[in-house]
């Protein structure tokens, strides 16, 4: 994350650089250090305000629906009505922020309540299109990042379809403007979709995380991937890796609903393995070891669509490196990815991700 983009785009024509001069009248401006450049949003679209680290709880992801200079003109017009912390662009360069955190951007609709407690990101780009480029990814990242350490925002994105009715419930964390809650929290606000099933929060997340190098790695072959090992591994509470995904993904392919997929094995993690392994006669411990593993890896193969197939699929990709989507629907393009990984691994290639294969994909 060292590259070159830290050039300070000057956007403010020659303003910048004698101290925070571009705030409004009021108040001078807070200028998080990962921004690049501080371009206010209108005072009359957004709320002044002392916020604390106590009143931030929530990062808020959207699409701009537009260019990133649709989003931080549309804020500085004084008609919109809505700000933005920070907008982030696909160019080097373009993370602006336009509010302080401690004044209340007003982007996410519903009673209100989650502008209140909310850092909001307008990404460039547009909900269910968008193919965003590792620019944006990083860029939002490493902002996202910078705002969960300082004012202790939970580096997790969970994954339920409708954020707590109170954003003081719950943890916290990184969530789309497709889980937050209408007025009566009945279900989304505005029907809101962004940022859309095109944006890869697995990707974020360990971006965020700073599990992934921002470079392309290396896995750079005609499938990208490599083999794995034999043998299953032992995870337990507090453990946080790539295999904890698989986990929680293999949960959910034997009927436990998870909430979280971060890759974390917490709380939830540990009481639903309990009551997998009460359910299924093995010794109640809360440790995935070699036993809980032969009961919990569920076989997927061709034409399969369900929590299993995005289990394999998440460790081929993230941990394996095949460039393959994680859809849960086992097409050609994970067939292929599981026959190199197979073969690669010195196993018998079917094509099928069975007992063997999970144990070669975890081991
Ligand atoms: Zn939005």
């Amino acid at each position: 994350m060292e590259k070159s983009r830290r050039n300070f785009v000057k956007l403010a024509g020659g303003a910048i650089g004698s101290a925070a001069v571009l705030g409004s009248a009021s108040t001078a401006s807070a200028q998080e250090s990962v921004a690049d450049v501080y371009r206010s949003a209108d005072p009359s679209n957004y709320t002044d305000a002392n916020r604390t680290s106590s009143d931030v709880r929530w990062i808020v992801i959207h699409t701009i629906e537009g260019s990133y200079e649709d989003g931080y003109t549309w804020f500085e017009n004084p008609d919109a009505n809505v700000s933005s912390h920070f907008v982030i662009g696909n160019e080097p360069g373009q993370i602006m922020q336009m509010v302080d955190i401690e004044d209340i951007a007003w982007t996410n609709g519903g009673d209100g309540s989650y502008n209140d407690t909310g850092v909001n990101f307008e990404l460039e780009g547009y909900a269910n299109s968008t193919d965003f480029n590792d620019n944006i990814y990083e860029q939002t990242a490493e902002a996202v990042a910078h705002i969960c350490e300082k004012y202790g925002v939970p580096k997790r994105h969970p994954t339920f379809d409708l954020a707590p009715c109170d954003p003081y419930d719950g943890e916290g964390g990184v969530i789309g403007h497709n889980q937050i809650p209408n007025a009566d929290c009945t279900g989304v606000t505005d029907g809101k979709v962004d940022p859309g099933d095109t944006f890869d929060w697995n990707y974020l997340m360990d971006l965020v995380d700073g599990e992934v190098d921002d470079g392309d790695g290396g896995d750079d072959g005609d499938d990208g991937g490599n083999g794995g090992t034999a043998g299953w591994p032992t995870y337990s509470s507090g453990d946080e890796n790539r295999d904890v995904y698989t986990v929680q993904y293999l949960l959910e392919a034997n009927g436990y609903p998870m909430e979280y997929h971060d890759g974390i094995y917490g709380n939830e993690v540990e009481t639903t393995v309990e009551s997998f392994q009460s359910d299924t006669g093995l010794t109640v411990d809360g440790v995935v070891g070699p036993n809980t593993w032969d009961e919990l890896v569920v076989t997927a193969s061709d034409g399969d669509e369900n929590q299993a197939v995005r289990a394999a699929q998440d460790n081929l990709r993230y941990k394996h490196g095949y460039d393959i989507a994680v859809d849960g629907g086992f097409g050609p393009g994970t067939e292929d990815a599981v026959e190199s990984f197979q073969s690669a691994s010195g196993i018998l290639v079917d094509g099928i991700v069975g007992p063997q294969t999970w144990e070669y994909l975890v081991g």
